[in-house]
């Protein structure tokens, strides 16, 4: 640099600080070993990154490690960087069947077993309607099978058939039921779509709910059941349930913090998270790749996160920074979702929460901010990404749901401002589809120059939040403005 060049360097810093982080930014990035954190965690060693399998524990120690390396402090509130959450994992029945009548059902098809032990033989059915304390009262279930609809006449979303259905178990068993038949009746929750997501190894978040009573959902939706009970005498039901296991995971989201510096300030947190785990080892592709590597749906922005610890840990910011890479978040957002509701930082102090999350990406000259336009954190995400030659784009399909399909959400809905800073994409295309959840998601086909470019802007959007000393609030009229208002007692 010569001294003309220093001139205008100190020239442009002067009339334009933005410049001088930037240039803090640039100067503190180390690309290689930012390269060589993507290259790791997308390898076939970490075998996708599945919180059900052994290989999850490389990926945690290993970011656990670098957040230690890179200055971050542990959370009094964790156990060391981590937060380990009980999840219970689930495997469908090796076999399944039930005869009701003439009719016979079979597991994968138009029965589920959701939980149990293994039972067979033929025992009396009892119809308990939707299993109401008053329909249960005065009913004799001793060692036979309660039979109700899912739901209740009022509650038959998705999650309404899940809790009312660990509530009916627990009832019918106290009354001596041996198994609880559902008959799944409800046409607006599409049963082909739960079938697929039930009849395969899940897993949840153990709330001790795990019961040795048969529980089961038997497609019903002609009502053919109600019909046979009520004209050919149908009393019996005859199953074969075997093989059906359930095992205890641990599972850990990665936590640190830095503090900030501002004595006032520093009670807040801007949170920088990302999902780490990916969807392991599957199907696979056309040249035998059956490993789900993950690069950009979510290394890439795991290691943001991880460069940001880096970079904030010798340029603390005035507000601390809260670091999370959550665990499952391929599985239903469960790690963030634990996070939410088991807060090791009160949630009224996290000011804000930039998430990473991606699918793909199809143009190299924006960054993606699923979220843009709902905050009014956007004006410093636009200007850093800027800085870096970079566009930010709002989502470009909002049809396809991404905000409330990713751990953002979570946060969301308690009030959190919380967009998604993501790749750059125009259109939810073949581009993306290529690589989004298949196993060719790898590094080596990834476009390094422009990983470099999203993870220093980053670094910068979360910086000039970090700095403002105006807490980012919602703008006016977005669906989670109440929950703000009321989580921060703002009004
Ligand atoms: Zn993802």
């Amino acid at each position: 640099m010569n001294k003309y060049q220093l001139g205008l360097g100190l020239l442009l810093m002067m009339a334009n600080p933005l410049f001088a982080q930037k240039k803090k930014v640039e100067k503190t990035f180390k690309e290689k070993e930012a390269i060589g954190h993507f290259t790791y965690l997308a390898s076939d060693e970490l075998m996708g990154r599945d919180p059900i399998r052994p290989e999850m524990e490389l990926a945690y120690t290993y970011i656990a490690d670098e957040l230690m390396k890179a200055g971050a402090k542990p959370l009094a509130t964790a156990d060391g960087y981590y937060q380990n959450i009980p999840f219970r994992m689930s495997s469908p029945p090796t076999q399944g069947s039930i005869q009701l009548g003439k009719t016979s059902y079979e597991q994968g098809v138009d029965l589920l077993v959701l939980d149990g032990k293994s039972i067979s033989g033929s025992y009396e059915l009892v119809d308990i309607g939707f299993g109401t304390a008053a329909e249960l009262e005065g009913k004799d279930l001793k060692g036979k099978i309660a039979i109700s609809n899912v739901g209740a006449p009022d509650r038959l979303g998705p999650a309404d058939l899940f809790a009312l259905g660990r509530e009916k178990t627990q009832k019918v068993q106290e009354m001596g039921a041996i198994a609880l038949i559902e008959k799944f009746n409800v046409p607006s929750v599409p049963w082909q779509m739960i079938s697929n997501y039930l009849n395969r190894t899940t897993l949840g978040v153990d709330q001790g709910e795990s019961s040795e009573l048969p529980y089961i959902w038997v497609k019903d939706l002609d009502n053919t059941i109600r019909a046979a009970m009520a004209e050919d005498n149908l009393s019996e039901a005859a199953l074969k349930i075997e093989g059906k296991t359930t095992k205890t995971v641990e599972g850990k989201n990665v936590v640190a913090y830095i503090e900030g510096t501002d004595p006032a300030l520093k009670d807040e947190y801007i949170m920088l998270s990302a999902h780490y785990d990916h969807v392991g080892v599957g199907k696979p592709d056309a040249e035998g790749d059956s490993i789900y590597n993950g690069a950009r749906d979510n290394a890439v922005g795991t290691v943001a996160v991880m460069n940001a610890a880096k970079y904030f840990a010798k340029n603390p910011p005035k507000r601390s920074v809260l670091l999370a890479l959550w665990t499952a978040e391929e599985k239903g957002l469960l790690g963030s979702g634990y996070f939410a509701n088991n807060p090791l930082v009160p949630l009224d102090q996290i000011i804000f929460n930039l998430n990473i999350d991606n699918g793909g990406y199809n143009d190299t000259s924006v960054v993606t901010v699923i979220g843009l336009g709902r905050t009014s954190g956007d004006a410093h995400i636009s200007e850093a990404v800027k800085e870096f030659g970079l566009e930010a784009i709002a989502d470009p399909s909002p049809e396809q749901g991404l905000y409330d399909r990713s751990d953002n959400v979570n946060f969301a809905r308690k009030g959190i401002p919380a967009p998604t800073f993501s790749l750059g994409f125009q259109a939810f295309d073949d581009e993306i589809q290529k690589y989004y959840h298949k196993p060719g998601d790898h590094v080596e086909n990834f476009d390094l120059d422009y990983a470099v470019k999203y993870w220093k802007s980053y670094i910068l959007a979360a910086e000039l939040i970090a700095n403002d000393p105006n807490q980012p609030i919602w703008v006016a009229g977005d669906k989670y403005e109440e929950a703000g208002k009321s989580l921060y007692g703002l009004d």
